[in-house]
């Protein structure tokens, strides 16, 4: 099921932080999932989930109670987690699978059976327990349970480009191809964010990466080099990465959600802007990204 939201959402990461993206001007801004937010929500539910059958699952939300996955997914064990962008699939032994796509408002969290939920459980959509802990799927907004087949087959996850959270994925050459490929006059930062040319970038790494390396978000894609965006490439990938094992709290931070702050290299006002189709929130420099 897919579900619409409005621009302008409060929502919490998958640590649990409250998040702000598309229309807001709340300060402390926290991103929206982005392709190390679902790595490490992979990370964080394996412990959890391998090793042997559920032990209960449970589906709060009115949006999917009526699913019986409960019925469905009863003793179900789980054979392997993974995440592709930002897509997450929790394969089960015989032929289910649980696929989520988080978007803008979605989490996952891994509690401790009876701990404090970072969020109602109405917005719960499913909650698989097992072991005193219970991984929770807050907030859809995709979340289906599928079969093996339907996921090898799925168009979305055939089109992705290489995941640059996943250590030695990364073709530059052919993200380069693929973003050649795309609208000429489209700026960058959105051509950086295109999951077919390369998966796992999302809002925040687009920007961090166009300050790392003095590139304006803005210009049209066909007025920046290769060597500018395999650059920025180069330099997401290790970092993500990082983030993609060890948390999200650990992403560079000099201009996101920086706006009407001084630059950390030039001190010139960081600006804020919508940009591409999305009119995604875009911060830069305009003193030293050109
Ligand atoms: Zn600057």
């Amino acid at each position: 099921m897919s579900v619409r939201h409005g621009a302008a959402r409060t929502v919490q990461s998958d640590d649990g932080c409250v998040s702000t993206e598309a229309g807001s001007r709340r300060r402390s801004l926290r991103p929206v999932p982005e392709g190390d937010s679902i790595h490490h929500a992979a990370v964080r539910i394996r412990p959890v989930l391998l090793g042997g059958p559920l032990e209960r699952v449970r589906t709060p939300s009115p949006r999917t109670a009526p699913k019986r996955w409960d019925r469905r997914l009863a003793d179900a064990t789980v054979e392997r987690i993974e995440a592709r962008g930002k897509h997450l699939l929790i394969f089960f032994a015989g032929d289910l699978a649980l696929h989520s796509h988080l978007r803008m408002t979605g989490s996952w969290a891994v509690r401790r059976s009876g701990e404090r939920w970072p969020r109602s459980p109405r917005r719960a959509w499913l909650v698989l327990s097992r072991g005193g802990h219970d991984v929770i799927e807050f907030d859809g907004p995709f979340l289906e349970l599928r079969t093996h087949r339907q996921v090898a087959t799925d168009p979305r996850l055939a089109a992705l480009g290489p995941d640059i959270c996943v250590p030695g994925e990364l073709d530059v050459e052919r993200v380069l191809a693929r973003i050649r490929q795309g609208d000429p006059s489209r700026p960058v930062g959105d051509a950086l964010l295109d999951q077919r040319a390369v998966a796992g970038i999302g809002n925040v790494w687009k920007c961090e990466a166009c300050w790392a390396q003095r590139v304006d978000p803005t210009l049209a894609t066909q007025a920046v080099d290769d060597e500018r965006i395999a650059a920025m490439l180069a330099w997401t990938a290790p970092r993500i990465q990082h983030c993609a094992q060890n948390g999200t709290h650990l992403r560079p931070k000099k201009v996101y959600g920086k706006d009407g702050r001084p630059c950390p290299r030039c001190g010139t006002a960081v600006v804020r802007r919508g940009i591409g189709d999305e009119n995604r929130p875009t911060y830069w420099c305009p003193g030293c990204q050109r």
